[in-house]
């Protein structure tokens, strides 16, 4: 006997397989992709089974759909066990009734049992069994439980009696007719030539189909199909120890229509203000003055110990200025940190998540894209290996393209920087609004891109949304300490390196000979052919401006740092190079910063992903002009209605 396990992502497919078959497995691929195929002999009867890929349903859109649709028709299993997350049953009918409509002979596992029982949750599986007319058997993959249940009845003849309706009149009088006609076999096909629109098993249908739903077909079988389900789900989900309501209340609020987005704003706001304006205010008196006590005491130590002028300058100017420069955003960091991990593991992010899943679709982007946009408020580099999960291959390129557009955690000492100077009293709005704009850059760019190059239509990113909870302080500190360690160990080796070069670069002309003005320097030379570039965007013929930028693309934070090394003082701004900067050309200039090619690290990852040389360097010249000409704008518009101030 052939036995296939098929259920979604996640819904427990392998740990069943594990219990059903002991460690008797064979692992391999299916034919033609990389997908792993499963197969092993179940342990006290005499079948195999085979672990289908997870999919959510089997309209042919990915190769998991496309591999667990052809095996399910063309070797036709004598049984088919679909396995379903008992907390997630409105999501998991949908294969259900699929299955049952493609009239294979399917025994439902009802899996994580024990989760539904820890809810005080009660499910009524004969009620369910009736309802879909095949045996539905309650287990848990995870403690063995109702396994033994589960073998009696794949060992008994199996009674299937799927003979409800499911659609309306309408609609079922069209698919009867469509049946009528020879060659569909069964109501998966019926419903495929009703909805598809090359009619690939008989033209009649096609034509029968256009006739009454226009191009929509498809669209109406899913929501008439989701009616059922949830009609099914009404009857057989019965008192829910009202956990729930708590979600739903603050669900009423938080996800309404009209009030989301502006809540959203609100609490970005906040978080922004709160860790730039309030924690950075607090802590940068108190650092500054610790770093340069601590500059003070290393140089007159090395002084009295005999140390040359310029051994000084590179202890001093170089390395401890480049690095306190960075350092001195570590208590902001901690705070935007802090408060993401708490709306993340309160279960907020998911719901921003579903929220934008229906904006980003209605702008051709997939849904899965999310994903990456989120990883990337963190870093850029796991935010494109993470595009990985998006199956269809034009939109993974989008999304590789467009998630260094989210401002990464090594560009907020850049955006602490300039806001921290120059809007210190709006740092909350300020840089929410980077935020934002950095939202419409994505979906603009997506639009343009669907328009004009990608025509196929994006897919969506099914979620279900957890319970609001509690964030576990124990896990949210741990998360906390280990991005903060990420940083500082970025801290510790490459800027430790680029403030040194940048040192060495300001301090010394083409003939390696020690300059005293830094304007006679090999930095400042470089510089000076660079700094037309940039007139655009700050307003000045500036030669300090361009070489702290282009440093962006070893490491963002580098911006910073390189300012600080030049100026050669505590306080960038007070120091006659960049004493130009007004609001205007700030914010310009921070804008620049943020949607020009990323680090050197990202951009690796970057042509990983691409597996293109050529589209690689494509996607950065389109990073680094998209910039270069959104910035130069905004200081236009700046200078014209602010006049850069503030
Ligand atoms: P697959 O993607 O369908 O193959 O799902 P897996 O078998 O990999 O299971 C996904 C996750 O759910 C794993 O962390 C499992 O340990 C967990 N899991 C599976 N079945 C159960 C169950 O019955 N109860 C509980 N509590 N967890 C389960
Ligand atoms: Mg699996």
């Amino acid at each position: 006997m052939k036995v296939a396990l098929i259920g979604n992502p996640n819904s427990g497919k392998t740990s069943l397989f594990n219990k059903l078959t002991g460690l008797n497995q064979k692992v391999g691929n299916w034919p033609g992709v990389t997908i792993n195929k499963k197969e092993g002999k179940i342990l006290k009867l005499d079948a195999s089974v085979v672990d289908l890929p997870g999919v959510y349903s089997l309209s042919p859109y990915t190769s998991e759909e496309i591999v667990s649709r052809d095996y399910l028709l063309n070797e036709k299993p004598e049984v088919v066990i679909n396995i379903i997350d008992a907390n997630a049953m409105e999501r998991s009918l949908f294969l259900t009734l699929q299955l049952l409509e493609l009239g294979v002979r399917v025994i439902v596992a009802l899996n994580m049992f024990d989760i539904l029982e820890k809810k005080g949750v009660r499910l009524d599986e004969e009620k369910l069994s009736k309802e879909l007319g095949v045996s539905v058997i309650k287990i848990s993959a995870k403690t063995g439980f109702g396994i033994d249940k589960l073998l009696m009845t794949l060992k008994a003849e199996i009674k299937q009696n799927s003979k409800f309706e499911i659609y309306s009149k309408v609609l079922e009088n069209e698919l009867k007719k469509i049946e009528g006609v020879s060659g569909v076999e069964n109501r998966f096909l019926s419903l495929e030539a009703l909805q598809n629109e090359k009619g690939w098993v008989c033209e009649n249908a096609r034509k029968v189909a256009k006739k009454v739903y226009g191009e929509d077909a498809s669209q109406v079988v899913i929501s008439e199909k989701y009616e059922f389900i949830s009609k099914v789900k009404n009857k057989c989900v019965l008192g829910t120890k009202n956990k729930d309501n708590l979600t739903d209340k603050i669900d009423k609020i938080f996800l309404n229509k009209w009030l989301a987005i502006p809540i959203f704003f609100l609490v970005m706001t906040f978080i922004y203000w709160f860790s730039i304006s309030f924690v950075g205010g607090i802590c940068s008196g108190v650092l500054g003055d610790l770093f340069s006590n601590i500059s003070n005491f290393v140089e007159s130590g090395l002084t009295k110990f005999g140390a040359s002028n310029w051994a000084v300058s590179l202890v001093v100017d170089g390395l401890i200025l480049g690095v306190s420069s960075v350092l001195m955003f570590v208590p902001e960091l901690v705070s935007i940190f802090l408060f993401m991990c708490v709306l993340e593991s309160t279960g907020y992010m998911s719901r921003i998540a579903l929220m934008f899943d229906r904006v980003f679709q209605k702008f051709g982007l997939s849904g899965k894209s999310l994903v990456p946009f989120i990883v990337g408020t963190g870093c850029s580099v796991p935010a494109i290996t993470s595009t990985k999960t998006i199956e269809n291959e034009t939109e993974k390129e989008m999304a590789v393209m467009l998630s260094p557009f989210v401002p990464c955690s090594a560009k907020l000492p850049i955006i602490a920087l300039f806001v921290g100077q120059f809007f210190s009293k709006y740092a909350g709005l300020v840089t929410a609004s980077l935020y934002f704009l950095a939202i419409v850059i994505i979906l603009v760019s997506s639009l343009v891109i669907r328009k004009f190059i990608l025509k196929n239509k994006a897919t969506s990113f099914v979620s279900e949304l957890p319970e609001y909870k509690m964030p576990c302080a124990r896990y949210v500190l741990k998360d906390v300490f280990d991005k903060t360690l990420d940083f500082l160990k970025r801290v510790g080796t490459i800027i430790v390196f680029c403030s040194i070069l940048v040192w060495f670069l300001s301090s010394f002309n083409w003939k390696f000979q020690y300059v005293s003005t830094i304007q006679n320097s090999i930095l400042a030379w470089i510089g000076n052919l660079l700094s037309w570039v940039f007139y655009p965007i700050v307003g000045e013929q500036n030669w300090a401006v361009g070489v702290s930028a282009i440093q962006g693309l070893i490491a963002k934070e580098q911006v910073v740092s390189s300012m600080f090394v030049i100026a050669g003082v505590e306080s960038v701004f007070s120091s006659s190079i960049f004493s130009f900067f007004n609001g205007a050309s700030a914010y310009a200039f921070v804008l620049f910063n943020l949607f020009s090619a990323p680090c050197i690290s990202a951009i690796g990852a970057m042509k990983n992903e691409l597996k293109s040389t050529r589209k690689t360097i494509f996607v950065i010249l389109f990073q680094i002009g998209f910039a270069w000409v959104i910035s130069s704008f905004a200081f236009l518009i700046g200078s014209l209605f602010i006049g850069g101030q503030l």
